[in-house]
């Protein structure tokens, strides 16, 4: 089950062992913070103990491991703390620029993809495909169910390419080539700064959170039942969390393309339209 009775959170310095206990407004509420979270957290209070002698009824304090400022300051050099802090800056720099460009994008995706599909021949299938249509489909002469069959099949075969190569003739043409233009412009220098800073301190850097911040529990979704709010007068004092950067990874992310667009063709685009586009350029041959 990954929900957990959350009361609140305690900061922990894994240095000095300080720690910052902050309530949540509400008091124990049950809480998704996902499986994996509810074993960790589980094992933590068995090693940390819990501010109540009985949790299960009055609330789990997750236990948050990080750095405190003071441990911070002696563990990172001057000259580190500094590129850590560019680094922080740029990533969300460039990522504020990546958010406005997918919301544009997907604004205008199904016109753009209905346009581009439109507009789409058999050698634009071959091309996606990597291979002469009739020379997969066989001879194009056959009865008209047995040509649908054939075609059934392709689609489940290469659905996936011509789905990719749709999305990159869609990211090719105006107006989403204009957004992705100049989202490369905005985004060309922060992120080679960026990636020549993380070359230098090997993918490490350190965010930092604010101990009354609000925060959402679970890592990977969100919604009402995982965001909990301190309460009004939980003390403020920044924790430092080390992050590594899978820097190639970072560098194909941040580099908007139609792979790793975050829009979904899947959603409005699939086989059952592949098929229907096929068999009109093939039934009308
Ligand atoms: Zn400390």
């Amino acid at each position: 089950m990954s929900f957990m009775l959350v009361a609140g959170k305690i900061f922990r310095c894994a240095e000095c062992q300080k720690t910052v206990q902050v309530d949540y407004e509400g008091g124990p509420l049950e809480t998704q913070i996902g499986d994996m979270a509810v074993s960790r957290q589980l094992e933590y209070s068995e090693h940390f103990g819990q501010p109540s002698a009985d949790p299960y009824e009055e609330g789990f304090y997750l236990y948050d491991l990080g750095a405190c400022q003071e441990c911070y300051e002696k563990l990172v050099s001057a000259d580190d703390k500094e590129r850590y802090a560019q680094i922080f800056d740029l990533i969300s720099k460039v990522e504020t620029e990546r958010g406005q460009a997918d919301e544009a994008i997907s604004l205008m995706a199904d016109d753009a993809i209905g346009s581009v599909t439109l507009s789409l021949t058999l050698q634009d299938i071959s091309k996606a495909i990597g291979a002469s249509v009739y020379g997969t489909l066989g001879d194009k002469h056959r009865a008209a169910t047995k040509m649908r069959r054939m075609i059934t099949g392709f689609v489940q075969d290469h659905s996936n390419q011509i789905e990719a190569y749709i999305l990159e003739k869609t990211f090719a043409e105006d107006p989403i080539k204009q957004i992705l233009d100049q989202y490369r412009d905005e985004t060309l220098q922060p992120i080679s700064l960026l990636l020549s800073l993380l070359n230098i301190t090997q993918g490490k850097s350190f965010q930092k959170k604010h101990t009354n911040a609000v925060e959402n529990l679970n890592d990977y979704i969100i919604a009402s039942t995982m965001v909990r709010y301190p309460v009004d007068d939980a003390i403020d004092e920044v924790f430092y969390y080390p992050v590594e950067y899978d820097v190639p990874n970072l560098k194909q992310y941040l580099e908007l393309k139609a792979c790793n667009s975050g829009i979904s063709v899947r959603s409005q685009f699939g086989k059952k339209q592949i098929g229907e586009i096929m068999e009109k350029l093939v039934m009308s041959a």
